[in-house]
C-alpha cells in the first residue's frame, strides 16, 4: 500500500515523502480514501497512530480540487482541537504538506490564551484552512475577523478531550455557523457516551476507522 495508489496528488505524495511518511500507517490507510472520495469518517486512534496526517492529506487534496482561492480567500476548511499545542502542531503539519502544492493554500492557526490582534491580522485576506480552539474561534466570529458559512469540511480532533475539556456548548455554536451540507471527520483516542452521542447526531453514513 503507498500514498500514490490512495490517488493522492504527486505534490501531497512528495510533501509526504519529504515528512519521511514512505508507507500509510494503519488509520492513513483506511482514512485516506474513504475522505477522498467525500465520506463522513469517525476514526478511533490514539496519538501516535498518523492521525494528523490521515486527514492532514485528503483535506489539502480536496481543498486543491475545489474552486481556487477567490480573493479574500473564504475558509473552507476548520480543524477543531482541544488545546493550543494542539493546534499549533496540526497547522505546522498541514503548513508542512501544503508546501509545494500548486494552488498555494493559507492554513491560519487560531487559540486562545494569547493576544487575539495579530491573529485578528492573519486572518486579513481570508484562509483555506482555520485550525482553532472552540473558544477563541467563537471571539474571531464574533469580531467578525472570521466567517463559517463556506467551511464545507469539518475535522474534529481529539473529539473526546474536546468535549472532557468542556467544549460542549462551544462547539454546538460552532457547528451552528457551519454549512448544513458538509463532510465531517471526526478523531478520538475513545468512543465515551459524550463522542457517541455526537457521532450519532452529527455523522452521515460514516465510515467507522479503528485501529
Ligand atoms: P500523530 O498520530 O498524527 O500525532 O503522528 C505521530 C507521528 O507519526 C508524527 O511524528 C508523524 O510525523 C509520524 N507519522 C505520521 N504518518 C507517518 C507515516 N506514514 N510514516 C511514518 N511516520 C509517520
Amino acid at each position: 500500500m503507498t500514498f500514490v495508489s490512495f490517488g493522492l496528488s504527486p505534490a501531497l505524495v512528495c510533501a509526504a515523502d519529504a515528512s519521511g511518511f514512505s508507507a500509510p500507517t494503519p488509520v492513513q490507510a483506511q482514512a485516506i480514501p474513504a475522505i477522498l472520495r467525500g465520506a463522513d469518517v469517525l476514526a478511533l486512534a490514539q496519538t501516535g497512530s498518523g492521525k494528523t496526517a490521515a486527514f492532514a492529506l485528503p483535506l489539502l487534496q480536496r481543498l486543491q480540487e475545489g474552486a481556487p482561492a477567490a480573493a479574500p480567500r473564504r475558509i473552507r476548511a476548520l480543524v477543531l482541537v482541544p488545546t493550543r499545542e494542539l493546534a499549533a502542531q496540526v497547522g505546522e503539519v498541514l503548513r508542512r504538506l501544503a508546501q509545494g502544492l500548486p494552488q498555494p493554500l493559507k492554513v491560519a492557526v487560531v487559540f486562545g490564551g494569547v493576544s487575539i490582534n495579530p491573529q485578528m491580522m492573519g486572518l486579513r485576506g481570508g484562509a483555506d484552512v482555520v485550525v482553532a480552539t472552540p473558544g477563541r474561534l467563537l471571539d474571531l466570529v464574533e469580531h467578525n475577523a472570521l466567517k463559517l458559512s463556506h467551511a464545507g469540511m469539518l475535522v474534529l480532533d481529539e473529539a473526546d478531550r474536546l468535549l472532557d475539556l468542556g467544549f460542549a456548548d462551544e462547539l454546538a455554536r460552532v457547528l451552528a455557523l457551519l454549512p448544513p451540507r458538509r463532510q465531517n471527520l471526526f478523531f478520538s483516542a475513545t468512543f465515551a457516551p459524550a463522542v457517541r452521542t455526537l457521532v450519532e447526531g452529527l455523522l452521515r453514513e460514516p465510515l467507522r476507522v479503528e485501529i
